[in-house]
């Protein structure tokens, strides 16, 4: 195998890592055979960067798995309050809020220790503050993904060259040959302004998922019939591009998918080859994103989003409560389940019911 940019011999010397799908968003797929280390040393990573921070709200939402670390958290706001969207949805105050009049305060923070140290602040000027009487009467309360209002933002030259990157990685893992690429690679190094790069969002769905499946898809289509050689790629679903390789294909007929579902972080397979129709490609393809198909899009993903976090918040709620109940009544004392059990289990579930989702608004 040969480095695509050098051309040297890819060997156990300078073979290295090349993530086809980024990890940042949860991508599994990669290889060693694509590019040597020093040339991926210099394409650098701020495309993929670009790439990952654009869908991180995505990533964050749905607590994506990553070899390293956890996905960022979002800083957001709801009702006159700087939140911060922690991985998996949690919520909490960017900082401490401090409302004063003459003869009251009132204080709202993430932790006890917050609450703490903004009291501690308020005792110098205010000595007959009594701490620990304070924070015993504190109220506290627990809130599940309230109100989620993310703003998103998808495309620009950046995100643009790291997709057209990842659509070559594809091709390449596939056999294809690095001479075929070679136009394209000035433009992922930021060397020529234009590639045959576009949104695509036909009016149909191109293919079918479940309502709880989230994939990022890769799809390599070689027509000689149409002479079309294109990769087309959806993350998260509703992120769509089609990268055109060579529109004077006269090769073989080529069909090459792969399907992640970063829910349940498998590799899915599709019996049935997606189709994406000539006249559709033609029809639908855009350099530029359309605004409002693509908040739609959005909107149809977040609602995907919190079909799975609250399912997911639900098994939490259930195997905590099961363990307690167990704590509580071990299993070798208790090898029968009694009524007064079962109203524990009960009682225990229902509460973090309310308590995780009283507050919840629709998106
Ligand atoms: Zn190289």
């Amino acid at each position: 195998m040969y480095c695509y940019d050098c051309g040297d011999v890819i060997t156990t010397e300078n073979e290295t890592e090349e993530h086809i799908l980024l990890n940042a968003i949860g991508g599994k797929l990669y290889s060693k055979k694509i590019i040597c280390i020093e040339c991926n040393s210099k394409f650098g990573s701020n495309i993929d960067d670009t790439l990952a921070a654009q869908l991180n709200p995505i990533s964050n939402l749905l607590n994506i798995k990553r070899d390293r670390g956890v996905p960022p958290n979002i800083k957001g706001r709801y009702k006159n309050r700087d939140i911060l969207i922690e991985p998996g949805g949690r919520i909490k105050l960017f900082r401490p809020y401090l409302e004063k009049d003459e003869n009251s305060f009132r204080i709202e923070t993430s932790t006890e220790a917050q609450a703490r140290k903004v009291l501690k602040g308020l005792k110098r000027n205010n000595p007959e503050i009594d701490i620990e009487e304070q924070l015993k009467n504190a109220t506290k309360s627990k809130k599940y993904l309230e109100a989620v209002k993310v703003d998103m933002e998808f495309g620009g030259e950046e995100t643009r060259r790291a997709i057209c990157k990842m659509a070559l990685n594809f091709y390449l893992l596939n056999e294809g040959s690095p001479e075929d690429i070679q136009h394209l690679i000035p433009y992922i190094k930021g060397c020529e302004d234009d590639a045959e790069i576009f949104f695509y969002y036909p009016h149909t769905e191109t293919f079918y998922k479940d309502e709880k499946e989230i994939l990022h898809t890769l799809i390599l289509v070689g027509e000689p019939q149409h002479k079309h050689l294109y990769v087309y790629i959806e993350l998260f679903n509703e992120f769509k591009m089609i990268i055109f390789i060579n529109k004077n294909y006269q090769g073989q007929p080529i069909y090459s998918s792969y399907h992640y579902n970063v829910v349940t972080n498998e590799v899915v397979e599709f019996e049935e080859m997606v189709k994406i129709p000539f006249q559709q490609l033609k029809k639908y393809k855009s350099k530029n994103l359309d605004q409002k198909v693509f908040g739609v899009r959005l909107r149809q993903l977040f609602q995907r989003i919190d079909n799975i976090t609250v399912a997911r918040r639900i098994n939490e709620i259930t195997t905590s409560s099961i363990r307690e109940m167990e704590d509580k009544y071990p299993r070798d004392k208790h090898p029968i389940i009694t009524k007064e059990m079962t109203r524990f289990l009960a009682d225990r579930v229902s509460k973090e019911f309310v308590l995780s989702f009283q507050h919840r608004l629709k998106f």
